[in-house]
This record gives structure tokens, C-alpha cells and sequence, in this order.
């Protein structure tokens, strides 16, 4: 039943953000979805009822845009746009790479909280931000990402100081190995490899963290979920993942 309150997705085209987008309609919120892909985001919003707006969390013009069509009063703020580019090793880092993923998934995940936080505080609201495991460990050939990963976390870590004092929640959703888009986005379209990533082992799904999330929204207003980290059985660790075991 609708709650009458806004919730906004960032990354909403394809996976845990589209997922996320699904859980809170579910779960009664108005949501409002953002990502590149404006026509996927259209037949998202058409089946949940929600608003689908063009959002690239790299272009400052983008980001205002986009949030200018947020309402005065905001619930939700899933920050979930981001991902990875690449599996190289330091010494064969490309500058491009590192560079995009800093601007997706750190200074993405501010420019978008910046802009929307008079809107959370008038709302009661509350910030969830995707980040991952890799905001937490580190493996050979991933530098990138987790250093992205964890200043992303840092910067959560931050908000959850800078706000207490207002009624604004702040959860860290730390995910391990989710079958999404995810792996084909990291190796530049290589699908084989992609599939790689999640054989002889049950991945978690976009709708395993898309119930995390809604959960931790749903808390009474008093109860602040600070962190959420969530991996498949097989896998124990970002490098310890039991394959070829049945699960
Ligand atoms: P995905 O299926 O590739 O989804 C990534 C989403 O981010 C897409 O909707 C994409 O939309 C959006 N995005 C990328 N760049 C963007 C930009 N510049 N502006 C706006 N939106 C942008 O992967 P996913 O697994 O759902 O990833 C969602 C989040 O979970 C990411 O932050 C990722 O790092 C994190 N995560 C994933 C895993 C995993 O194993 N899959 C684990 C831990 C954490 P467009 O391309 O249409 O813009």
C-alpha cells in the first residue's frame, strides 16, 4: 500500500539498482529512478509506477538536473550507481579506468547526496549507499576498485557523523559477489569472462540486496542499520570463494 513518501534510486537501469527500485514500489515508497540508460529506466517506472529521469552521476550539470525533479521532502536515497573497470594488476593500471571509477562511485555518490540532503533532512530521510566488500578488503589485481570502494565507505562513515543530531539515517550495504551486469561492465564487454566470475558457485541475486535494502528502510524511525554485509555461503572472503561444492 502506497506510504505516500519518496524514495530515490541512482543506477536504476539494470541490477541491484533496478531491483532496489522494484522492492521499495513494494514496499509503498514513490520512487524516483536515475541512471544512463533513459529507455530502460522508462519500462522500469512504467511497471512500478515510478519516474524515470536521465541521471550521469559524472556530470555535475546532470546531477542538478536531475535532483531539481526530486520533491522538497525525500525518504530514500539509495546511492547504487557504480561498479568496476578492469582486473589489472597496479602496474598496468590505466589512469582512464581508476579515474571513472573514483568519479562513479565516490564523487558520484557525494554530488548526488550534496544536492539531495536539504531535501532527506525536510523528509526525515535516510542514505543508503551501495558499496561492497571490496570497501572493506582488499585483492591482487582490484586496486582500483577497492580503493574506490573505500573511500565510498569512508565517505558513508562521514555522513553517519555529520548527521547525527538530525533525523537522517545512513546505512553501508556492503555486498560480496552478486550476479548482476556487474562483471560484464568490468571486463568491457567479454561475457565469457564475465560468467566466470560466478561459476560452481550460487551468486547472490540483485533481490537478495534489494531486501536488505528495503528492510533496513523499513526499520522504525529510531532504529539506524549502520552497515549490512552480505556474501554468498560460498564465499567467505573477496578471495576465498568455494567452488564446485554444491553451493
Ligand atoms: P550493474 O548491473 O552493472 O548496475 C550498475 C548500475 O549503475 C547501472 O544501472 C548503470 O546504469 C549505473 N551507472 C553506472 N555508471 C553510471 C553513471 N555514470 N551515472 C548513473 N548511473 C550509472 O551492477 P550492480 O551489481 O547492480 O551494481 C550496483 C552497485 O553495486 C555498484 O555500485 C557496484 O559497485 C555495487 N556492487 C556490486 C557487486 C556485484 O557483485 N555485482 C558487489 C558489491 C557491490 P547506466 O549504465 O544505464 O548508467
Amino acid at each position: 500500500m502506497a506510504n505516500g513518501k519518496w524514495a530515490v534510486v541512482t543506477g536504476a537501469s539494470s541490477g541491484i539498482g533496478e531491483a532496489t527500485a522494484r522492492a521499495l514500489a513494494a514496499a509503498g515508497f514513490e520512487v524516483m529512478v536515475g541512471a544512463r540508460r533513459l529507455d530502460r529506466l522508462q519500462g522500469l517506472a512504467a511497471q512500478i509506477g515510478g519516474q524515470a529521469v536521465r541521471l550521469d552521476v559524472t556530470d555535475a550539470a546532470s546531477v542538478e538536473a536531475f535532483c531539481a525533479a526530486v520533491p522538497a521532502e525525500l525518504a530514500v536515497l539509495v546511492n547504487n550507481a557504480g561498479g568496476a573497470l578492469g582486473l589489472d594488476p597496479v602496474a598496468q593500471a590505466r589512469d582512464e579506468d581508476w579515474a571513472r571509477m573514483y568519479e562513479t562511485n565516490v564523487l558520484g555518490l557525494m554530488r548526488v547526496t550534496r544536492a539531495l540532503l536539504p531535501r532527506l533532512v525536510a523528509g526525515q530521510g535516510h542514505i543508503v549507499n551501495v558499496t561492497s566488500i571490496a570497501g572493506r578488503e582488499v585483492y591482487p589485481n582490484g586496486a582500483g576498485y577497492t580503493a574506490a570502494k573505500h573511500a565510498a565507505r569512508a565517505v558513508t562513515q562521514t555522513l553517519r557523523l555529520e548527521l547525527n543530531g538530525t533525523p537522517v539515517r545512513v546505512t553501508d550495504i556492503a555486498p560480496g559477489l552478486v550476479e548482476t551486469e556487474f562483471s560484464r561492465v568490468r571486463f568491457f564487454g567479454d561475457v565469457e569472462r564475465a560468467k566466470k566470475t560466478y561459476e560452481g558457485l550460487t551468486a547472490l541475486t540483485a533481490d537478495d540486496i534489494a531486501d536488505c535494502i528495503a528492510w533496513a528502510v523499513t526499520r522504525p524511525a529510531h532504529v539506524n542499520i549502520d552497515e549490512i554485509v552480505v556474501k554468498p555461503v560460498a564465499q567467505a572472503s573477496a578471495t576465498m570463494v568455494a567452488r564446485g561444492k554444491g553451493l
